[in-house]
């Protein structure tokens, strides 16, 4: 039996931008290969007037235009009859939960995504919740529109998919996979204008390569990132090396 495809369905005002950097390298290859499929869908295909008006100015006033929950609903609609699993509903949108690699990871282990690209101040209420959609944000910034997100969700999902990255376990070793950020590269040259790699790295004694590693991902979260460096030291006074 050969599997489906992991597969996403873009739903967005700009289906142009799509596969854009999405279609080269790693991902754009997979792509070719069948590894996963990307279908990008233009909202205002679904719009019923003659002028294909997908926005309308917000109850209450203020600034700005808000998406019709009509036209949403059908694209929605249309793409999720066309699929035959309970792929998650995804809108991106700064108000969601913050991405990170863990929710990467169980989206990438799925069947694929439906992913929703919002444009100006955003989504009628109504249809985010008619279709219990998940909320994903990018990180607590406003981007103009939903696609940048989508695109760097997507990315991140492809790169774990089977056949992707040549399982060389560079995918096990990065930052957060295990709780940390990761310990620092280097390549040549051995000297770069009079900076020296770390010795360590030339001994050749793995061990201690391994030790070093960890102690500068410790390092270097604790330093930077306080907030995974609690959740990290709590679990890890559990199982102590
Ligand atoms: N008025 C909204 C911002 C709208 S920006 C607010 O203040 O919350 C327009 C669209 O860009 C959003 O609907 C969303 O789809 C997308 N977007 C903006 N920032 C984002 C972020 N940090 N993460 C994910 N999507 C984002």
């Amino acid at each position: 039996m050969t599997s489906a495809p992991w597969s996403v369905d873009v739903l967005t005002l700009f289906p142009d931008m799509f596969p854009g950097p999405l279609g080269q390298s790693l991902a754009g290859r997979a792509l070719i290969e069948g590894i996963w499929r990307l279908n990008a869908v233009d909202i205002r295909g679904f719009a019923r007037d003659k002028h294909r008006v997908v926005d309308d100015a917000p109850f209450g006033g203020g600034p700005g235009m808000v998406m019709r929950p009509d036209v949403v609903d059908e694209a929605i609609a249309s793409v999720v009859a066309a699929r035959n699993d309970r792929a998650p509903i995804v809108f991106m949108s700064p108000r969601g939960t913050p991405l990170n690699q863990a929710r990467i990871r169980a989206l990438a282990d799925g069947p694929g995504a439906v992913v929703l690209c919002g444009r100006f101040e955003g989504i009628d209420e109504r249809v985010v919740e008619a279709w219990s959609m998940e909320e994903i944000s990018l990180g607590d910034f406003v981007l103009s529109g939903g696609e940048p997100a989508a695109m760097a969700l997507i990315d991140g999902c492809v790169r774990l998919l089977p056949g992707v990255m040549g399982g060389d376990g560079s995918d096990t070793e990065e930052s957060f996979e295990g709780g940390l950020l990761e310990y620092p590269h280097y390549t040549r040259p051995r000297v770069w204008r009079d900076r020296e790699v770390p010795e360590v790295l030339i001994s050749g004694h793995h061990e201690k390569v391994r030790a070093w590693r960890l102690d500068q991902a410790e390092r270097i979260t604790r330093e930077r990132r306080p907030d995974l460096w609690t959740r990290y030291a709590a679990q890890a006074s559990g199982i102590k090396r």
